[in-house]
């Protein structure tokens, strides 16, 4: 018998049960609800950002199977193969997730709520900010998160990309290819932490110069970005920066929750288990994934082919005898 609190009582006719809620749709949660739903669990998949940050990858050229395809092309193609399986995908928010007083999880979105008897965390990660004077004055006046989304704004323009891993190698080829009159790729260290491959093809385009050991101190202009400034006293001229420096996890739902961390990022055993009965976690935002490079598509299936397993064993183990 499902108990709810007299709050979560009153709200009763909104909410629609679910064996199993999955947060998230990147490629962790979309996985996840295709192992699932062909098991025959019911399942509803939620997440704000389609395609997770696998969304912003204009070119994917190292999932198997695929030599070349577009972040938003392959969502696509996962997200057809759950609904095909049956998984309910919800375009939402969610603000808020509580367990029940009956070992249930209550999801609370802007589209509506969700109660759930497990609940896999795909939450994944979102942008970095360079935190420096001027940052937040220019967001969308040149001052981009997602080189791969906005590169076409800046055809025949002047653009600094700021970071050295594979999303900053993509986003400065992406801008490269749009027809950026010229590319300086930033590292504040003596190296990039990219993929070779991804330098070799840089230091082959014309339009692109790589610099080294500098950092970002400040972002100048009027209406849009003019000038950016370094710690070691230089500046350029340019029309547009790009920040790829990074993720930061999306944990607050796991810590609304009471799911414990590790660095900052979801603790899970070798089966996908948070410390939390019902509660799996796959992908990016786990700290099973320790290196920042190996946080990848083909990583984060993997996690979530094993949540979703385990998540249908705990089912099987703790619903279908009672
Ligand atoms: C520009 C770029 C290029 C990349 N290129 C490649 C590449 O070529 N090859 C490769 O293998 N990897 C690439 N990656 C990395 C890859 O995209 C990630 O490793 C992968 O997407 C992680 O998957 P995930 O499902 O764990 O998390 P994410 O993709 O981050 O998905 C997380 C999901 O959780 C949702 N979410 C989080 N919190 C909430 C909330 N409160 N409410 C609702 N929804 C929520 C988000 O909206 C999103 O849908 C790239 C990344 C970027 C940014």
């Amino acid at each position: 018998m499902l108990i709810l609190s007299p709050k979560e009582e009153e709200e009763s006719t909104e909410i629609q049960e679910f064996e199993l809620g999955i947060i998230g749709l990147g490629p962790a949660g979309l996985t996840s609800a295709i192992y699932a739903s062909r098991a025959g669990i019911n399942v509803v998949c939620i997440g704000r950002d389609y395609g997770g940050q696998m969304g912003l990858a204009l070119e994917i050229e190292n999932y198997p199977g695929f030599e070349n395809i577009s972040g938003i092309e392959l969502t696509d193609k996962m997200k057809d193969q759950a609904e095909k399986f049956g998984t309910t995908i919800v375009f939402g928010e969610v603000d808020k997730a509580e367990k029940t007083a009956d070992n249930r999880f209550l999801i609370k979105t802007d589209m509506g709520n969700y109660l759930v008897k497990a609940l896999i965390l795909a939450t994944g990660g979102r942008h970095m900010e360079l935190n420096v004077p001027g940052e937040k004055d220019f967001v969308g006046k040149g001052v981009s998160y997602c080189a791969t989304c906005d590169a076409a704004f800046f055809k025949e323009k002047t653009v600094i990309v700021v970071g050295s891993g594979d999303a900053a190698a993509t986003g400065t080829l992406a801008l490269s290819s749009v027809g950026a009159k010229k590319i300086f790729w930033v590292s504040r260290s003596d190296y990039l932490k990219c993929e070779k491959i991804y330098i070799d093809r840089a230091n082959a385009k014309e339009n692109i110069e790589i610099l080294y050991n500098k950092q970002v101190t400040e972002i100048k202009g009027t209406n849009t970005v003019e000038e950016v400034l370094f710690q070691d006293g230089t500046s350029l001229n340019v029309d547009g920066i790009f920040a790829e420096i990074g993720a930061i996890p999306n944990i607050e739902i796991a810590e609304m929750l009471g799911v414990e961390l590790e660095n900052g990022l979801i603790k899970i055993d070798d089966d996908c288990n948070t410390n939390v009965s019902g509660i799996f976690s796959a992908g990016d935002v786990t700290s099973k994934i320790k290196n920042p490079l190996s946080r990848q598509v083909t990583t984060s299936v993997g996690l979530a082919t094993i949540a979703a397993l385990t998540a249908a064993e705990y089912l099987e183990a703790r619903f279908t005898t009672q």
